[in-house]
């Protein structure tokens, strides 16, 4: 009889599994895919419509097109898990499943920080990242702060992208000498795992203005008194600020009875949660990588082969190796890549690719594949 299964989040997870099981299984694959969502967006897009890069229609990749044999798309939010059962409810109804898969991702907690919500700005939410579209052409003179609100958080070169890709945007507006921007990361370089790639980014700061503040998150916003708080008393004054929500797992699987200190604990080479035939995989898991969609997708893919496996009898795949690669943009439309381990070794290893051409059309065509692979 064929596996029933069931996988909740059709982010860069779940979009992977369904995609690579579908193609080893075809009309077999036996996949019911749940999100709650219209469309699908990169993380990285988010930038892109934020600096007016992209129209905010133009990187909603709608999940009508997304039809792959063996496996059907329910646009339903989920309400519960009980990962014992592999039981799941929903607006909609309740499904069962043989095998469960959680690829739900990480939300954010805006109330989390004091003052975000009524006196700040996030770009990590697609709405964020559209109103800031509209907020930044009005921007020129002041203080701009761009800050962490707290560790995890996805994508750990982002907030530096976007400081740097802020200098260009008022260089451009010819504003730049009246602003100051700041950066506020709860980690003492800007990508721990590469001190080369931190030491570049840190030459752009100089090379820029972009005063590095380490070690310190965001701890809340007095916008009467235009002042954001750090998590050691000292203050800064500001009068725009781009922030990172701090993340949690979705409040559904915090209720499931999965999750630990905010995720969903797992083997980290198997993505095996503690209940029988439950994955976890992507942001909403604890793996022991960064929060990413290179790590999410090749998780999904060793928990896919696994699936594959135990339908067509085959071998067992060699576990999740924690190996990714992350572009890094530098502003000037240079681009550069960072290639972190951090399984394989004591300690997680980093190596920096400077910015070259071939990197900007290598980030175009990570984009680019995923979208022909999973939505034609
Ligand atoms: C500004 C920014 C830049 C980034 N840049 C990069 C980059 O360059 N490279 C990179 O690899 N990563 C990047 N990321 C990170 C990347 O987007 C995420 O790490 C990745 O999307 C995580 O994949 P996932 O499958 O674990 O979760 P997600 O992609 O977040 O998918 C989770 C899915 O679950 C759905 N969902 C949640 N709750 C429910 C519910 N109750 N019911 C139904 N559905 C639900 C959501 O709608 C979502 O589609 C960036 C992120 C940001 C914010």
């Amino acid at each position: 009889m064929e596996t029933r299964i069931l996988v909740l989040g059709a982010g860069f997870g779940g979009l992977e599994l369904a995609t690579v099981v579908s193609d080893a299984l075809g009309e077999d694959a036996g996949i019911t895919l749940i999100d709650a969502s219209e469309a699908f967006v990169f993380g990285y897009a988010k930038l892109d419509v934020m600096f007016g890069r992209s129209a905010p229609d133009s990187v909603r990749l709608p999940y009508s097109s997304f039809r792959k044999p063996g496996v059907r798309f329910l646009r339903e939010t989920v309400r519960s898990i009980d990962p014992a059962a592999r039981r799941v409810t929903t607006d909609a109804g309740v499904h069962e499943a043989d095998v469960l898969v959680v690829a739900l991702g990480a939300d954010y907690d805006f109330d989390a920080t004091p003052g975000l919500v009524e006196g700040g700005n996030e770009f990590y939410s697609v709405a964020g990242a559209e109103r800031l579209r509209e907020l930044l052409p009005a921007f020129d003179r002041g203080h701009a702060v761009v800050g962490v609100c707290g560790a995890p958080f996805k994508c750990p070169p982002a907030p530096s992208e976007a400081a740097l890709l802020l200098h260009d945007l008022l260089v451009r507006r010819g504003v730049r000498d009246a602003c100051e921007i700041s950066l506020v990361m709860p980690f003492g370089a800007p990508v721990p795992p590469s001190p080369d790639t931190s030491a570049a980014l840190l030459e752009a700061f100089a090379e820029r203005g972009i005063a590095f503040v380490s070690g310190r998150r965001v701890a809340a916003l007095d916008p009467a008194r235009g002042v954001v708080a750090l998590d050691d008393g000292d203050e800064l004054s500001y009068d725009l600020f781009l922030g990172v929500p701090r993340h949690r797992a979705p409040h559904v699987v915090l209720e499931s009875g999965l999750a630990e200190d905010g995720y969903v604990p797992v083997d980290s080479r198997t993505l095996q949660t503690r209940f029988p035939d439950v994955y976890a995989l992507g942001d909403v898991a604890t793996v022991g990588v960064p929060k990413a969609g290179v790590f999410s997708e090749g998780q999904a893919r060793v928990v896919a082969d696994a699936l594959v496996a135990r339908a067509l009898g085959g071998e067992l795949p060699e576990g999740y190796g924690g190996r990714g690669s992350c572009y890094v943009e530098f502003g000037g439309g240079r681009v550069g890549r960072v290639d972190v381990d951090f399984l394989s070794g004591p300690k997680p290893t980093g190596t920096f690719r400077e910015p070259s051409g071939e990197l900007v059309a290598q980030k175009q065509d990570f984009g680019a594949s995923r979208r022909l692979r999973w939505f034609g």
